[in-house]
């Protein structure tokens, strides 16, 4: 008897992963490069960018790293193409990369930080988009999963900015959907939230925590229960259990999916 065929269905592909040098990007990479892809790391931090490249490469996983500026049109234009020059076909998109910004209860929210928070988490994502997928146009087509939040529907407190970011990513994945299936390429979105422990764990329970609304102690640790209390399966979720709601809807199983956001939030709806 043979042994049965390792489990590879993005072998031979390349999967761009936007803020890859992440916690979810990282993660999503590992999980990605397991199941056969080749990697490209997009990241503005050169540093955590080189170490996030080096632990795929030690695990294993082919990987390489570009460093690029979402917000800047010229760079992610430059970075799509440098990509495919470098790895041909870039058939799947990790659209991920973005930012929490600042935490203040909407009459105080600064309209600089409103403004740098959209140029990451909207216009950045638009760039991204667009983009690739001119890219897949042009060869064969793909499928990309847009980065959300629970935040984009779930009226999350003093979040005024990145709320509105992640509900436009709804918006532009359901449009996005529409514009790109004549051109083979589905798009989806995912929305996690309360995901842990990390960077935006850490930050968010500590930016609410100093917010200073009724909605939250001013105990970060007080803040992390009252977060967990929230979530009907009554714990975070681990960054390990993004990737694979991600990897399913970049890979051919998913084939008749598109314009679907999937939520990875613990039962919170
Ligand atoms: P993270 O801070 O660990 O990773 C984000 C990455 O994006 C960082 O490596 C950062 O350098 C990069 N980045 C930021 N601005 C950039 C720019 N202008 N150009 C290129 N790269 C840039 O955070 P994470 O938890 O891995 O979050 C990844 C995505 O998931 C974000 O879009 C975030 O909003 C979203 N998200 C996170 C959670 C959570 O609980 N962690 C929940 C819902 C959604």
């Amino acid at each position: 008897m043979t042994d049965p065929a390792p489990h590879a269905p993005f072998a031979g592909r390349v999967v761009a992963i936007t803020g890859g040098a992440g916690d979810i990007g990282l993660a999503t990479a590992r999980h990605l490069g397991r199941l056969g892809a080749t990697i490209a790391l997009v990241d503005l931090d050169g540093a955590k960018l080189e170490a996030a490249r080096a632990q795929l490469q030690a695990d294993g996983v082919p990987a390489h790293a570009w460093l690029c500026d979402v917000t800047d049109e010229a760079a992610v234009e430059a970075t799509a193409a440098a990509i495919a020059d470098r790895l041909g076909r870039v058939r799947h998109l990790f659209n991920n990369a973005g930012i929490l910004g600042r935490f203040h209860p909407l009459l105080d929210y600064p309209t600089d930080d409103f403004d740098a928070i959209q140029a990451v988490n909207v216009r950045g994502a638009f760039l991204v988009l667009r983009a690739f997928a001119r890219h897949m146009a042009a060869h064969g087509g793909g499928s990309i999963v847009n980065m959300a939040s629970m935040a984009a529907t779930g009226g999350p407190p003093n979040m005024i900015a990145y709320a509105t970011s992640k509900a436009a990513i709804l918006g532009m994945t359901q449009t996005a959907s529409r514009d790109l299936a004549p051109h083979g390429i589905r798009v989806n979105a995912v929305s996690p939230a309360y995901m842990g422990p990390g960077f935006m764990w850490t930050r968010q329970v500590e930016l609410q925590a100093a917010a200073g609304s009724q909605y939250f102690a001013a105990d970060p640790a007080v803040v992390a229960q009252q977060m967990i209390g929230a979530v009907p399966m009554r714990r975070y979720g681990r960054m390990e259990e993004i990737p694979g709601a991600v990897a399913f809807l970049l890979g051919d199983d998913a084939s008749y999916i598109t314009g679907v956001n999937v939520p990875i939030a613990g039962g919170i709806l």
